[in-house]
């Protein structure tokens, strides 16, 4: 006998089917026909209004714990990802004190996480300049790939990789077809670039251009051509690297591409002076930018929507003076990408099925994480319930992150998450996480 059937209309193979998704040993058994008896042990049936996804990947959030728990932390996050429809979360090497860059630090961290996640959890490691020559040994202890800055990276302990030390990275990732993952920002650019202190949201996108984006991308390009090492770009923000980025792909380089919500869903000509919640860097650019950016995604360039989910404090967003040069940069969405998405995409004719692939089946794709991502016998049961007509309005008391700060208040979205199930258990019920970490602590196959 299975452990859950579960019937309605499931997203499969890009499209939606009514069928019956089996459940045993906490992975799907079988996809079946709409209408075949299963013997179950508990049987779901969908509301008419909602959808059977598979659970969301999100490889780019900051956890923060240990050292900077008062921005976040593994339940608070955790919490927040179950909430928003996210089964699998990988964390950020860095703002988290000590650093994910050596196998000691990445034990501190498994510590600090076990038996607090509400869904599973990977980690990312780190490359900086004192990490060089031994991101071997980091690999082989289970992390999923390597990030590195080329500018300040906002907090003094993860520095950032100069030309030179990034084209030695890149050739020791590559000696065991690691994956570097990049903040690319030039850091001559932004020297150059006018200061951009204040409440002034233009001066603030100024001292950021979109050439320092621009720059960095096509020298990593580079770097990757000449290695052969595979490559990824965070939060891309400029629209004016996708030409490089798709040239680069049909030339063979292995590079992938991501984006976040905040860079799809507002506009530069949106931002309030003053309004720091909006600070993330690259800074959220102007409305053809972001219609630039969708395109993107409809045509393959950009492969994977995330989060970037860094938190701070709500002191460190200094809300209270609006200094876009003061305040910490970090948008934190993570319990909110879905229905953000989602709200955007359906407004420009984009169907649901496009939306999850970037959200699950492409961030799984990123990290090698097999069995998650899809609907498919074999994987995890890591299952979504969604009712995409459904919506609500963003209200930041109701978001698990631990300091309600967001860009989002008041926005009303569509698309609810109902039921969110972790290998087969129910881990959101109506709305409501449940309270038992059922989370695991993930590991990449050795290289
Ligand atoms: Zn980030």
């Amino acid at each position: 006998m299975a452990d859950l059937a579960i019937s309605g209309s499931v997203l499969r193979e890009g499209r939606f089917t009514d069928a019956v998704v089996v459940v045993a040993d906490g992975r799907v058994a079988a996809v079946e026909p709409a209408g075949t008896h299963v013997d179950a042990a508990e049987r779901v049936r969908l509301a008419d209004d909602a959808v059977l996804l598979p659970g969301l990947v999100d490889t780019h959030v900051h956890v923060n714990e240990p050292g900077r728990t008062e921005w976040e932390g593994f339940a608070t996050a955790t919490r927040a990802a179950a909430a928003g429809g996210v089964t699998t979360l990988l964390d950020m090497p860095l703002n988290s004190i000590p650093p994910t860059v050596d196998p000691d630090a990445l034990a501190v961290k498994r510590r600090a996480a076990d038996g607090q996640c509400h869904v599973d959890v990977g980690f990312w490691g780190g490359a900086v300049p004192s990490s060089l020559g031994r991101l071997r040994a980091l690999a082989e202890e289970g992390v999923f790939g390597f990030k590195c800055f080329l500018v300040d990276s906002g907090v003094p302990e993860f520095p950032p990789l100069d030309h030179d030390q990034l084209d030695r990275a890149l050739a020791e990732v590559a000696s065991f077809d690691g994956l570097m993952v990049v903040h690319a920002e030039d850091p001559g650019v932004l020297a150059d670039a006018p200061a951009g202190g204040g409440p002034s949201y233009a001066a603030f996108v100024g001292s950021r251009p979109h050439q320092a984006e621009d720059v960095a991308i096509s020298g990593l390009l580079d770097l990757a051509r000449t290695h052969g090492a595979r490559v990824h770009v965070l939060h891309l923000a400029s629209a004016s690297a996708l030409p490089l980025l798709a040239q680069a792909r049909a030339d063979g380089v292995r590079v992938s591409v991501e984006t976040c919500p905040h860079y799809l869903t507002v506009s530069a000509e949106e931002v309030p002076d003053g309004h720091t919640e909006f600070k993330c860097c690259p800074p959220i650019r102007d409305a053809a930018n972001r219609d630039a950016l969708w395109q993107a995604l409809v045509d393959g360039v950009i492969d994977c929507v995330v989060s970037d989910h860094s938190p701070s404090t709500v002191d460190l967003k200094r809300l209270d003076t609006g200094d876009f040069g003061q305040a910490w940069g970090g948008v934190a969405s993570l319990q909110l990408g879905l229905p953000l998405v989602w709200t955007a995409a359906r407004e420009r004719g984009i169907g649901l099925e496009r939306v999850v692939g970037w959200m699950a089946a492409g961030p799984a794709a990123l990290a090698g994480l097999a069995g998650k991502g899809a609907i498919e016998p074999g994987c995890d049961a890591d299952l979504v319930a969604f009712a995409p007509e459904a919506s609500f309005v963003v209200d930041p008391q109701r978001l698990h992150h631990r300091n309600p700060v967001t860009p989002y208040a008041g926005r009303r979205l569509s698309g609810v998450v109902r039921d969110v199930w972790l290998r087969g258990d129910r881990i959101v019920a109506d709305g409501a996480v449940t309270p038992e970490p059922l989370g695991r602590l993930l590991e990449k196959e050795r290289p």
